[in-house]
């Protein structure tokens, strides 16, 4: 499997007027060509923040304080502005939840579209305008030769966000980093556009990485999954491991968290009770001690490292430790 991006040892922080808010504390992993990664977590657990930090797109007062983002070999964090826009446009592509903020209400579907293709491609507008409508047709919007010649607001939620991939697709990169793009959808749609991301994903081996605080999202269109807490990374593994052998108390919490959908509508929630660690004053040890049910002494006072419980599969609990009390763990699977 050939390497497509390394992201080792990350740190951002935001330098606001009252501190140095640690958004990520130190993040690390990989992801090869061809390969979707989820990364999940609750609204600030900095998932967010390291797909802004790989693109380089963090507003002021954000900034990378450490590591390296080596993307085909090149570390993104050292490329000047310019340099990165030419990335953006052409090698790594990203969509957001909200189509209606990305997209441009005054030009048609297939003028921006064509813009992104003429761009990259420096394709004669005709050809541009026949491979626009093939775009369209790829990402299942019906009639695309109508269809190209729409305003944004013609279209529904779910069409906004197919012309969306659609145009994040249409520079052919090898990385689309899409954030919660679902979210907004009802169920129905958020289905048909994750169906339509994995279809993509085989068609044209791009690489993903979806980013999401829902993990009933990631699991059929990710091979693997990272789990985020308080800015760092606290459960990595395949998603077959994530589901039903997960080993973070984090994890557990948030498969609890998961509607049920085929339990006849009864929603079977649990949500995690309490709220993440402020991090302009992160905490000295374990970042979820504060609402962990198997917290120890030891959770409070020191960072656990990571334990690899497989080859692909690591933690970072002191319940994995050597010397931990064995504890009886209710893991989120809910049978
Ligand atoms: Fe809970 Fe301690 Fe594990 Fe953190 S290290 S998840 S507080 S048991
Ligand atoms: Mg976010």
């Amino acid at each position: 499997n050939e390497k497509l991006l390394e992201v080792k040892n990350l740190r951002t922080s935001f330098f606001t007027h009252v501190g140095e808010v640690k958004a990520i504390g130190g993040v690390s992993f990989e992801l090869d060509k061809g390969e979707a990664i989820g990364i999940v977590g609750e609204s600030g657990s900095g998932k967010s923040v390291t797909s802004l930090s790989i693109m380089r797109l963090l507003q002021y007062p954000g900034k990378i304080v450490e590591g390296e983002v080596i993307f085909k070999e090149q570390d993104l964090v050292k490329k000047s502005d310019k340099e990165m826009q030419t990335i953006r446009g052409n090698e790594i592509a990203m969509i957001f939840q909200d189509p209606m903020t990305s997209l441009n209400p005054v030009y048609t579907i297939g003028d921006q579209i064509m813009e992104a293709i003429r761009r990259h491609q420096g394709l004669s507008k005709a050809e541009a305008k026949k491979k626009a409508i093939e775009m369209l047709r790829l990402v299942g919007i019906p009639s695309p030769e109508k269809r190209v010649d729409n305003y944004p607001h013609e279209f529904s939620g779910g069409m906004r966000q197919r012309a969306m991939i659609a145009i994040a697709l249409s520079c052919e990169p090898s990385l689309l980093i899409a954030d919660e793009p679902t979210t907004a959808l009802d169920v129905t749609i958020q289905a048909q556009i994750l169906e339509l991301m994995k279809d993509l994903k085989e068609k044209i081996n791009t690489s993903i990485m979806l980013i999401t605080h829902d993990l009933g999202v990631v699991a059929d269109v990710c091979s693997r999954i990272i789990v985020m807490y308080g800015g760092l990374i606290m459960e990595e593994g395949k998603t077959e491991d994530i589901f039903y052998n997960p080993k973070h108390p984090y994890t557990m919490g948030l498969l609890k968290s998961i509607p049920r959908l085929d339990l006849g509508g009864k929603k079977r929630l649990v949500p995690i009770e309490g709220s993440p660690p402020d991090l302009l004053k992160p905490p000295k040890g374990c970042p979820f001690a504060a609402r962990c049910p198997y917290a120890m002494r030891v959770c409070i006072e020191q960072r656990p490292e990571y334990t690899f419980v497989s080859e692909n599969h690591r933690a970072a609990c002191w319940l994995l430790h050597e010397d931990a009390p064995h504890v009886e763990v209710e893991t989120g699977v809910v049978r």
